[in-house]
C-alpha cells in the first residue's frame, strides 16, 4: 500500500518523497487513517518501525483544518520521557510541516535549561512536545493553558504511565479537556491494557504489529560471558576488532558510565558519557556529535534507551544488562532501525546469566551466548 492511498495531502506526500519515505511501514499504514478519522489509537510496533511519523503525519493533516480559526492555545500535546526525545519529535513535526500551506508552530519544552525562553516562545504554539515536569512548571506559572488540547500523544506510553511519571502525567491529564483524541504508542505496551483503556482511550483502534520472522533478524543479537574485571578490556577488544566507528554503550549507572569512558579515553578511544548528571548543554553536544559521526563511542545510561533515533547506528553494546527486560528491548532497539540491520552485543557476567535467561524469555527470543574464556 503506497502513501498516496492513506488520505494525506499532496504537500505532505511531496515532503515524504523529499525525505525518502517510499513506502509506509505497517504501523503507518494502519495508524494514519485511524488518526485522520479522529479515533483513539493504541499502537504497538517494534523499535525503529516509524511510530513517530505514524502520528505526526495525520496530526498535521488534522491541524490544517483547525488552523484557520485563530488558536490562542496549543491544540496538540505530545508527552515524552526525555529531553532528547522531545527535541527529536519536535524536529519530525517541523520537517514535515515545512511543506504545508498553513504554518504549524511546534515547540519542545523540557527541564535542565532555563524556563524563560520557553515561556516567551510558547505564544501561538500549535503543537507542544513536552517532558511532564517542565510542562507542569509552565502551567503553574500560567505560561501555558491546556484547555484547548484536542489531541494527546503519549509516546513511549508504557514508560509515561509507569511509576516514575505516573503522578505528573495524571496531573496533566486532569488539566486536559475530557473530550479529546488519545494516541498511545510503544514497542512494549503489553501489560495492563485494561487499565490504559479505562483511563485514556475511548473505543480505541488497537493496532498491534506482530514481528515477522525475517524482520526479527534486523537486530543481530549476541552475548559474551565476561567476568566483571575483564569487561573493560573486552569492550576495547570488540571496538577494535570490529573496527567500530559508531557505537552506543549502555551502562547501568552514572558512575559506571564515567568509569567506562575514562578507561576508553586512557586507551585512546574517543568516548563521551551521557547521563542525568551532565549539564543539558553537554548532553545535547554529545548526542549531536555522536549522531553526526564525529564521536566514536557514546556511553549512556538508560536515558538513551527510549526512542532515540540515530540513523544507521551499527552497534549497541550492553556493558551490563539492564534490570528490566523491557529496557533491554529498547536499548538494543537503537540499532536495526528503518530496515537497516545492526548488531547488539551484551557482556554478561556469570552473575548475570540467570537474569539474561529471564530477559530472553520475556523477549521470546534465544540469543547465542559465547564464553569469552574459550576465545583466542
Ligand atoms: P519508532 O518510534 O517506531 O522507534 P521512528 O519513528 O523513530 O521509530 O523511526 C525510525 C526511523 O525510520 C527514523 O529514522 C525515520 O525517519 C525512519 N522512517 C520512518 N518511517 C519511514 C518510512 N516510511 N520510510 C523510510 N524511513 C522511515
Ligand atoms: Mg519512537
Amino acid at each position: 500500500m503506497p502513501f498516496t492511498s492513506l488520505g494525506l495531502s499532496p504537500a505532505l506526500l511531496k515532503a515524504l518523497v523529499d525525505q525518502n519515505f517510499n513506502l509506509p511501514t505497517p504501523i503507518q499504514q494502519t495508524a494514519i487513517p485511524a488518526i485522520l478519522n479522529k479515533k483513539d489509537v493504541l499502537g504497538i510496533a517494534k523499535t525503529g518501525s516509524g511510530k513517530t511519523a505514524s502520528y505526526v503525519l495525520p496530526i498535521l493533516m488534522n491541524l490544517q483544518q483547525t488552523l484557520g480559526a485563530k488558536n490562542r492555545h496549543a491544540n496538540v500535546l505530545v508527552l515524552v520521557p526525555t529531553r532528547e526525545l522531545a527535541e527529536q519529535v519536535k524536529n519530525v513535526f517541523q520537517s514535515f510541516s515545512q511543506a504545508l500551506p498553513e504554518k504549524v508552530k511546534t515547540l519542545a519544552v523540557y527541564g535542565g535549561v532555563s524556563i524563560n525562553p520557553q515561556m516567551m516562545a510558547i505564544q501561538g504554539v500549535n503543537v507542544l512536545v513536552a517532558t511532564p515536569g517542565r510542562l507542569l512548571e509552565l502551567v503553574d506559572s500560567n505560561a501555558v493553558h491546556l484547555s484547548a488540547i484536542e489531541t494527546l500523544v503519549l509516546d513511549e506510553a508504557d514508560k509515561m504511565l509507569n511509576l516514575g511519571f505516573k503522578e505528573e502525567v495524571n496531573k496533566i491529564l486532569a488539566l486536559l479537556p475530557a473530550k479529546r483524541q488519545n494516541i498511545l504508542l510503544s514497542a512494549t505496551l503489553n501489560e495492563d491494557l485494561q487499565h490504559i483503556h479505562q483511563i485514556l482511550l475511548h473505543d480505541p483502534v488497537v493496532i498491534k504489529i506482530e514481528d515477522e520472522e525475517e524482520s526479527l533478524d534486523l537486530i543481530n543479537q549476541i552475548a559474551y560471558i565476561v567476568s566483571d574485571e575483564k569487561k573493560g578490556p573486552f569492550l576495547r577488544y570488540l571496538i577494535n576488532h570490529h573496527q567500530m566507528k559508531q557505537v552506543l554503550v549502555f551502562a547501568s549507572s552514572v558512575k559506571q558510565a564515567e568509569v567506562i569512558v575514562n578507561k576508553l579515553r586512557k586507551n585512546n578511544i574517543d568516548a563521551k558519557a551521557i547521563h542525568s548528571k551532565k549539564s543539558q548543554g553537554n548532553r545535547t553536544d554529545s548526542l549531536q556529535h555522536f549522531k553526526s559521526g564525529k564521536l566514536r563511542v557514546l556511553v549512556a545510561t538508560d536515558l538513551m534507551a527510549r526512542g532515540i533515533d540515530v540513523s544507521f547506528l551499527p552497534f549497541v553494546i550492553n556493558y551490563e544488562l539492564p534490570r528490566s527486560p523491557k529496557d533491554y528491548i529498547h536499548r538494543i532497539g537503537r540499532t536495526g532501525r528503518a530496515d537497516t540491520p545492526g548488531d547488539a552485543i551484551s557482556l554478561v557476567s556469570q552473575n548475570e546469566l540467570h537474569h539474561f535467561e529471564v530477559i530472553q524469555k520475556k523477549m521470546g527470543k534465544k540469543v547465542e551466548i559465547i564464553d569469552s574464556e574459550n576465545m583466542p
